[in-house]
């Protein structure tokens, strides 16, 4: 046993109520644990997390797209406590080395004339500034989003996300709010002659806002380039720059919610990247820094430079720990080539994804881009009826097997396997050998 092994055995071995910590946390924690994965956590390394028992699972969650650079980098971590140990005060006041570097990194990596950023703490935050910025450059105040989408939790934010499981119980949302058509051919494109037709269509529904529903008004469409917990979403090749042509046809901003889908995740930096498609504004979380809370919205020059000092701030923003960890996370994914491995790795998943099709009724459909991975399960492959309780059910039995994967769609009924970007191709065997496993454990228990 090495070293770090044997620290990490013995870390393990510490004494934790479990039971007793999971009962304060049920009592106290408001609402409560989202309730996907019942383990009392110890630590994390590559894409690998133990529980206090020390039982060892496969990460296909990363806390959902978050540690991209897998558990406790040593890179990530010495930058996190080289900046602790140095300065931690939070920023906008001051100017340091953390935050120019980042904001020149950003600058430089991101897509098309994007140049000026703003920085808060989460996805959300970031989708609500990059609406204030919307509408400070634009003076319009209407928005157009997806439906099956999803933009955070904040009042903005749950204006502009397409599912109302996530936002019905807090009505009335910000006026102005208008939906199209998730571009998701799987369940909507049976009546178009092939994707392209369907695509052109769905993004056509712009058009048909402005006509009918809007006040002539509108300041941006908003889209994740990949729908994420609308269950993995792919458009159709010709969508984004549809969407994006028909935006700048009426005069109005793309704004792209890259929170899931950037930083490496789906196999380019930025989504966008796939379809040659250039943002007026962008958000950016999750991934960026590695666990550490982050999150940013940037605009172009012409959009940025509409905002005033007054017009928004956030105690933490640019929080030198989060830029180093940030500038520690582009460090890595750069020269451990993680953009290219969630590329290889992911293509690999997809092509094992139709074995598992083959292998097994429940999945309808199976479908991602990079590591960012979905397995729609359905009921009927003819009705597609959507088998919500068969993924909980394969969740779980991957869960016995020592695999965590999560749930999403509109339904509830697509596995998600956001694995850190540091998997490898073996490890990614070992996980779908673990999920395959996991369908058979269901089916024979039916
Ligand atoms: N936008 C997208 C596309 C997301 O996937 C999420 C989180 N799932 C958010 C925004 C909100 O991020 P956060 O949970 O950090 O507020």
């Amino acid at each position: 046993m090495s070293d770090s092994e044997h620290d990490a055995a013995s870390r393990s071995r510490r004494d934790v109520d479990r039971e007793q910590l999971k009962r304060t946390t049920d009592d106290l924690l408001m609402p409560a644990v989202y309730g996907q994965q019942d383990l009392v956590l110890d630590r994390g390394e590559g894409v690998r997390l133990w529980d206090v028992d020390g039982n060892e699972f496969l990460d296909a969650v990363a806390g959902i797209a978050v540690v991209n650079t897998g558990h406790s980098h040593p890179r990530v971590v010495e930058a996190i406590q080289e900046q602790a140990a140095n300065y931690v005060q939070s920023s906008y006041y001051f100017y340091h080395e953390p935050m120019a570097d980042l904001l020149q990194t950003l600058a430089d990596r991101s897509p098309g004339a994007l140049k000026n950023t703003f920085f808060g703490n989460s996805g959300a935050e970031a989708v609500e500034g990059g609406i204030k910025l919307a509408k400070k450059a634009t003076g319009k105040s209407e928005f157009i989003s997806l439906r099956g989408s999803f933009h955070g939790r904040t009042p903005g934010a749950m204006a502009l996300t397409g599912q109302n499981k996530y936002t019905h119980t807090f009505n009335p949302h910000m006026p102005g709010c208008y939906k199209i058509p998730s571009p998701n051919y799987y369940r909507y494109g049976d009546r178009f002659a092939d994707e392209e037709e369907f695509g052109k269509w769905a993004a056509e529904q712009v058009h048909e806002v402005i006509k009918y529903d809007s006040n002539d008004d509108v300041a941006a469409v908003v889209v994740e380039p990949i729908q994420g917990e609308g269950g993995i979403v792919v458009p159709p090749k010709n969508y984004l720059p549809y969407l994006k042509e028909i935006c700048e046809q009426e005069d109005i901003l793309f704004f792209a919610d890259e929170v899931q889908t950037g930083m490496g995740r789906t196999g380019k930096l930025f989504a966008v990247e796939h379809w040659d498609v250039d943002p007026d504004i962008m958000t950016l979380a999750k991934g960026i820094a590695s666990g550490v809370p982050f999150g940013l919205f940037m605009g172009t020059e012409e959009v940025s430079e509409t905002m005033a000092p007054a017009d928004h701030y956030t105690t933490y923003g640019g929080s030198p720990i989060a830029c180093a960890a940030a500038n520690a996370t582009f460090d890595v994914i750069d020269e451990e080539g993680l953009v290219e491995n969630a590329a290889t790795v992911g293509d690999e998943a997809l092509d094992r994804f139709e074995e598992l099709k083959e292998d097994h009724q429940l999945v309808g459909d199976a479908r991602g881009k990079g590591l960012h991975l979905g397995l729609e399960l359905v009921e009927d492959r003819e009705t597609k009826a959507p088998a919500e309780e068969g993924a909980k059910a394969v969740r779980a039995a991957a869960h016995e097997r020592g695999l965590l994967v999560s749930r999403c769609g509109t339904h509830g009924n697509v596995l998600r396997l956001t694995p850190p970007l540091s998997i490898t191709s073996d490890e990614m065997e070992e996980m779908l050998d673990r999920l395959d496993a996991a369908f058979d454990d269901v089916e024979a228990a039916t």
